[in-house]
C-alpha cells in the first residue's frame, strides 16, 4: 500500500495531538510487554505511549529501566560453528593430511618415536594455525565491532549524539540522510524521507516513509511508517520512536536465521594456498622417487620409507598460510590503532599496492572547520571576525571598516543570513559535558552558516519554530543546491535555497541590490561571480543564498528544478576551512612513494587549486586543474592521462564523474584508492580497489561501502596505511622466502645424501627428527616474528609493487634455490668433513655409530644455524650488516629460543636419544661458525653485486617494486 500524496503525509505531522508530558507508565509492566510488530499499527502518539515515551525522548534514569526491560541494542552474531569444528578443520589442510599419513606408515613400521613427533608436529601445527584464525578472526570482530555509527538522539529533552549501540527501545531519535538506521524505528514526524531497504526487502528503489498509522496487518515491505534496521536513509529526515532494538528488530531476526558470510581471503591467502598444494604434490611425487632410488640403493625398505617421509615433511611449508594470516591481522590491528579502519583482510595487503590515490578535498585534506570570514549582501562587503562554531565576533562593514551596528543595516544582514541558517539542517549547540566549546550536529558547512547567523544575532531555535520546514530538497553534490519550504503561521510558503555561487545564478531571475529586488542582468550575474572568483583564490569556500515566494505545488514537486528557479539572488557568504597540519608532510611521503595523488572535489576550481598548493601539489610535480566542462568534454584516455600523471585536481565533480574515474584508472590496470563521505560516493567506493570512508564527517553508506575508514578523516592517515600495507607485505615477502630457502636446504641435503648413500654406501647424514626440528626452530618460530619488523625506511622511497607481481616469482624462487643450495653444501661438507678430522673414512666401510650420530648432528645444526642467518639477512634490504637489524625484539627472542632449544637436542642426553644426536666439541661448533660465516659471505657479495647491476639497469626507469627488493 504506497502512499501517493506525499504532501498529505509530509505534512501530516504538523496536526500534531499535544501529548501529556508525563504519562503514567504501566505499559512498562514485563508481562504486559509491548510487541514491537504492533507499532505501526498505532497512530504516532499511540506509539509514544506504547513505548512510555515522549516526543522529547527518555530521561537517563527511564533508559536504564528500558534497557533493564528490552536489553540492549546489539545483534550477537551466532557463531556458525563450534571451537572444536573450527580446530578441526585446520586438518582440512593437504599439507597436514601428508604428515598425518606420514606418521601412519611410521607408527605400522614400528618407529614409534617418529610417528608420535609427526603426530606432535601436526598438533602444534593445527594449534598455532587455529590460534592464529581464532586471534586474527578476534580482531577482525573487534574491528568490525568498533561501533563507526552515531545516532542522534533526544535524551533529558535534549538533542544529542549516541553510540547506536547505546539506544533503547522508546528512544526518540532524529534520522538524517545517509544514516544507517540503527534500530527498528516507527516515525513520527517525517520530510521527503525515504530509506534504502534493499538489504533487507530486496527493493531496489527507495521507499517513501510517512508516520501515518497503518490500518491493517502488512508484512515487512509494506511498513510505510517505520524505518527498519540494516536499512539507510535515502533521502529527508525524520523523527522517530525506538520499538525493537538488537536481535528483537526484523534485520536482527534474520541474522540469527542466517550463517555468517564465509571470510574472504586475500591474494597473498590464496597465493600461499596454491604454494602449499603446488609443493605438497611435488613432496609426494619426488618422495616416491627417492623411495624407489633409496630401494635400489639397497636400504631397507624400512629405512628407505623413513627416508621418504623424513624428505616429504622437510619441503612442506606448513606454516606459511597461518603465517600471512596473523602477518595481516597484525596489520589491521596496527592499522586501527593509526586510526585506520579495515572491514576486510584483504584490504590491508592491497593498500600496500595502491598506484594512484582520489581524495577528497573537504575534510580530507581540509580540518573540516569551516568558518565564515566575509560576506556579501546586496553589494555590500562584510568581514566577520571570531573562528569556531562559538557565535562570538563582530561583522564589520567593509571596506570602511565600521561596525554594522553603527551602519544600521544589522537588521537587513539578519534576515540575509536567516535564509542561511532556514535552508540548513545542521544543529548548533552550546558546551555540554562531553564537548568543552560550540559545536554542530550535522554538515560543517551548514555549521559554519548557522554560526554566522547567531554572530548576528538570529535565534536560530525562534527561526525554525516560527517558520516551519514542510519540504526538503537535499543538498546533492550533483545540483550543489539545497532547498527547504517553509510556511509561517500566516500560512505564507517561502522557497530558501544555498548552494554553489554558479548553481545559484543560473536560477535567478532577479536581484537584491542594496535592499531593491529588481530583474537580474548580465552585468548582475558577472560581477557577482567574480567576487566568487576572488573569494576562491583567496582558497575561500563560497555559497550563496536566494530564496523565492512558493506555493502548494512547489511542496508538492518531486523534482527539484521545478523548484528551484526563478530565485531571487540575495548574496554571497565564504568560509575558510583551514589545511590539515599534517597534510603536507603526507603528500610529500606519497609523492616520494610515487603513489599519484589526484583530488576530486565538488568544490570550485579555484579554491580547489588553493588548497591543493597548500596541500603541497605544485607544478613541480604536474598539479593541473580540470573543471567540471574540461572532464565532461574530456576522451577516456585523456581522463586515464591526468589521473595517472598525478597532480590533477578534477574540480565541481559529480558523484558520476567520480565513478567515471574511478572506473577509467581500474580499466588502465591501475590499483586506485579513492575516498568518500556521502551517499552518492558508495559506488565509486564500491568500484575502486580501496573504497576509503571517512569516519567523522561520513555516513553510514558510505563506511558500509567502503573497505577502509579512517577514524580521523585525516588524508596523511590513509598514507601511513599505505605504508604499513607495503610494510606488512615486504615482512611477508621476507617470511615465505626464507621458509623456503631453508625447504630448498634441507631438500639439497636429502638429496645429497641419497646419492651419497646411494652409490658411496654413506649413512645418511640426517634424520627425519632432525629436520622436523629444523622445521620447527628456523621456520616457523622465527619466521611468525618477522610479521612485526618495523618498516625500514626505503618501503616509502620505492614505486608500488605491480599488483600482479607474486612473492613466489621465477628470481625468488632461482635466489632462495641458489641460497639453500649453498645451505646444503655446507651441510654435507661438514658432515663430510667431521668424518675426516676424526680419522675414519666412510667410503671405505661401515664406521662408529657414535660418529655418525656426531656427523648428523653436525648436519642438522649447520643447516639450522645458517637459516637462521638467512633470515636476520633477508629482514633488510642492506643485508646483515645494518643497524635495522637489532630492531624487532621478538624476532630476536625467537631465534634465542630456538637457539635454546637446539642445544639441548644436542646436549641433553635424554633428548639426544630422541633425535639422535651425539655432543658437539669446540672444534665441531668452530666449523659450524665458519660455514655461517661462509654463507654470509656468499650472500652479501651476491647481494651487492646484484643491487649494483640493477642501479645501473634501472636508472632512467622509476625503481622496482617494493616487494621484491627485500629479497
Ligand atoms: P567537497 O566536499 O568536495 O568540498 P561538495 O560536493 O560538498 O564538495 O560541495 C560542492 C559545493 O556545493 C561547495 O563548493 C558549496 O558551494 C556547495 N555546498 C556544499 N555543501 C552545501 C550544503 N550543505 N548546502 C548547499 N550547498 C552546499
Ligand atoms: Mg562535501
Amino acid at each position: 500500500m504506497r502512499e501517493t500524496d506525499p504532501s498529505v503525509h509530509t505534512r501530516g505531522h504538523r496536526n500534531e495531538v499535544t501529548v501529556p508530558k508525563n504519562r503514567p507508565r504501566e505499559s512498562l509492566r514485563s508481562d504486559d510487554e509491548a510487541q514491537p510488530t504492533d507499532a505501526y499499527l498505532l497512530s504516532e502518539d499511540g506509539a509514544l505511549a506504547r513505548f512510555a515515551t515522549r516526543r522529547d525522548g527518555l530521561t537517563t534514569e527511564e533508559v536504564d529501566r528500558h534497557r533493564a526491560t528490552y536489553g540492549d541494542n546489539v545483534i550477537v552474531q551466532v557463531h556458525s560453528a563450534p571451537l572444536v569444528l573450527r580446530y578441526l578443520r585446520q586438518f582440512k589442510d593437504w599439507m597436514i593430511v601428508l604428515l598425518l599419513v606420514c606418521a601412519a606408515i611410521t607408527a605400522y613400521l614400528g618407529d614409534a618415536l617418529t610417528s608420535g613427533v609427526l603426530v606432535l608436529l601436526v598438533l602444534i601445527n593445527t594449534s598455532i594455525g587455529f590460534l592464529q584464525e581464532y586471534r586474527s578472526g578476534k580482531t577482525m570482530d573487534a574491528l568490525q565491532h568498533l561501533s563507526l555509527s552515531l545516532t542522534q538522539v533526544m535524551r533529558d529533552g535534549r538533542l544529542t549524539e549516541l553510540d547506536s549501540t547505546e539506544l533503547v527501545v522508546g528512544d526518540v531519535v532524529r534520522l538524517t540522510e545517509g544514516a544507517a538506521v540503527p534500530a527498528d524505528i516507527r516515525l513520527i514526524e517525517t520530510s521527503a524521507f525515504s530509506t534504502n531497504e534493499f538489504a533487507l526487502t530486496g527493493e531496489s528503489d527507495p521507499t517513501k516513509k510517512y508516520s501515518h498509522a497503518i490500518v491493517t496487518e502488512v508484512i515487512v515491505a509494506e511498513r510505510h511508517n517505520t524505518a527498519h534496521a540494516g536499512t539507510t536513509v535515502a533521502t529527508g529526515e525524520a523523527m522517530g520512536v525506538v520499538v525493537a532494538t538488537g536481535t528483537a528488530t526484523e534485520l536482527g531476526r534474520i541474522a540469527q536465521l542466517a550463517d555468517s558470510a564465509p571470510p574472504t581471503t586475500s591474494p597473498l591467502q590464496r597465493e600461499m594456498g596454491h604454494i602449499g598444494r603446488i609443493i605438497t604434490y611435488a613432496a609426494i611425487v619426488l618422495a616416491l622417487v627417492l623411495l624407489v632410488l633409496a630401494v635400489w640403493a639397497d636400504l631397507p625398505l624400512h629405512a628407505a620409507v623413513l627416508f621418504a617421509i623424513g624428505f616429504a615433511s622437510a619441503v612442506i611449508p606448513q606454516g606459511l598460510p597461518a603465517e600471512v594470516n596473523t602477518a595481516l591481522a597484525q596489520a589491521a590491528a596496527a592499522l586501527a590503532k593509526r586510526k585506520a579502519l579495515v572491514k576486510r583482510l584483504s584490504a590491508v595487503e592491497t593498500l600496500g599496492s595502491t598506484q594512484v590515490i582520489c581524495t577528497d578535498k573537504t575534510g580530507t585534506l581540509t580540518k573540516n572547520e569551516m568558518t565564515v570570514t566575509q560576506l556579501v549582501m546586496g553589494g555590500r562587503n562584510y568581514v566577520v571576525r571570531g573562528t569556531g562554531y562559538e557565535p562570538t565576533g563582530e561583522i564589520d562593514r567593509m571596506p570602511s571598516g565600521s561596525a554594522v551596528d553603527r551602519t544600521g543595516d544589522l537588521e537587513r544582514l539578519r534576515r540575509f543570513l536567516r535564509v542561511g541558517a532556514l535552508a540548513s539542517n545542521a544543529r548548533l549547540l552550546p558546551p555540554d559535558e562531553s564537548h568543552p566549546g560550540w559545536h554542530i550536529l550535522g554538515d560543517p558547512t551548514e555549521g559554519a552558516l548557522l554560526t554566522v547567523a547567531a554572530k548576528c544575532g538570529v535565534d536560530l531555535t525562534r527561526e525554525r519554530t516560527d517558520e516551519s520546514k514542510v519540504r526538503e530538497f537535499p543538498f546533492d553534490s550533483a545540483r550543489k543546491l539545497m532547498t527547504t519550504i517553509r510556511e509561517r503561521a500566516d500560512g505564507t510558503l517561502t522557497a530558501y535555497v544555498k548552494g554553489a555561487p554558479e548553481s545559484v545564478v543560473a536560477k535567478a531571475r532577479r536581484i537584491d541590490d542594496d535592499g531593491v529586488v529588481r530583474p537580474i542582468t548580465d552585468a548582475d550575474r558577472a560581477a557577482f561571480l567574480g567576487v566568487h572568483l576572488a573569494r576562491s583564490d583567496l582558497g575561500l569556500r563560497n555559497l550563496a543564498y536566494a530564496a523565492r515566494a512558493a506555493s502548494a505545488e512547489d511542496v508538492a514537486a518531486t523534482d527539484p528544478n521545478t523548484v528551484e528557479r526563478d530565485l531571487v539572488l540575495l548574496g554571497l557568504v565564504s568560509m575558510v576551512d583551514p589545511i590539515r597540519d599534517e597534510v603536507p608532510d603526507a603528500m610529500r611521503r606519497a609523492l616520494g612513494a610515487r603513489v599519484k595523488v589526484n583530488i576530486i572535489t565538488g568544490d570550485f576550481s579555484r579554491t580547489a587549486e588553493v588548497i591543493a598548493r597548500q596541500a603541497g601539489l605544485d607544478d613541480d610535480n604536474g598539479l593541473t586543474v580540470v573543471t567540471e566542462a574540461e572532464l565532461r568534454a574530456m576522451s577516456d584516455d585523456d581522463v586515464v592521462a591526468h589521473a595517472l600523471a598525478g597532480g590533477t585536481v578534477f574540480s565541481r565533480v559529480d558523484p558520476t564523474d567520480k565513478t567515471r574515474i574511478v572506473d577509467l584508472v581500474k580499466r588502465a590496470g591501475m590499483v586506485v584508492a579513492v575516498t568518500g563521505d556521502g551517499i552518492n560516493d558508495a559506488p565509486a567506493l564500491r568500484h575502486a580497489d580501496i573504497g576509503v570512508a571517512m569516519g567523522v564527517s561520513g555516513t553510514d553508506v558510505a563506511k558500509e561501502a567502503a573497505e577502509i575508514v579512517l577514524l580521523d578523516d585525516s588524508f596523511s592517515t590513509l598514507v601511513r596505511a599505505v605504508e604499513q600495507g607495503r610494510v606488512i607485505y615486504a615482512n611477508i615477502s621476507k617470511g615465505v622466502v626464507s621458509c623456503l630457502t631453508s625447504n630448498a636446504a634441507e631438500l639439497v641435503v636429502n638429496i645429497a645424501s641419497l646419492i651419497l648413500a646411494t652409490f658411496a654406501g654413506l649413512p645418511l647424514a640426517i634424520n627425519v627428527m632432525q629436520i622436523l626440528a629444523i622445521d620447527l626452530l628456523g621456520e616457523l618460530l622465527p619466521i611468525a616474528a618477522l610479521g612485526r619488523d618495523p618498516e625500514e625506511g626505503r618501503v616509502m622511497r620505492q614505486a608500488p609493487r605491480d599488483p600482479k607481481s607474486r612473492i613466489v616469482n621465477v628470481r625468488s624462487i632461482r635466489d632462495l634455490l641458489y641460497a639453500g643450495a649453498i645451505i646444503g653444501v655446507l651441510a654435507i661438507a661438514n658432515f663430510l668433513l667431521l668424518f675426516d678430522r676424526s680419522g675414519s673414512d666412510p667410503f671405505a666401510g661401515p664406521v662408529d655409530p657414535a660418529l655418525i650420530a656426531q656427523a648428523t648432528t653436525i648436519t642438522y645444526v649447520t643447516v639450522l644455524v645458517c637459516q637462521l642467518f638467512n633470515i636476520t639477512q633477508r629482514r633488510s634490504a642492506r643485508g646483515l650488516f645494518t643497524r635495522y637489524i637489532f630492531t624487532n625484539p621478538t624476532y630476536w627472542l625467537a631465534c634465542a629460543v630456538g637457539v635454546t632449544i637446539m642445544l639441548v637436542i644436542v646436549y641433553v642426553p635424554v633428548v639426544q636419544a630422541m633425535f639422535k644426536t651425539a655432543p658437539l666439541g669446540p672444534l665441531d661448533w668452530a666449523f659450524v661458525l665458519l660455514a655461517a660465516v661462509i654463507f654470509v659471505a656468499f650472500r652479501e657479495i651476491g647481494r651487492l653485486t646484484r643491487n649494483s647491476a640493477r642501479r645501473v639497469a634501472s636508472r632512467p626507469r622509476s625503481g622496482e617494486p617494493a616487494g621484491l627488493s627485500t629479497l
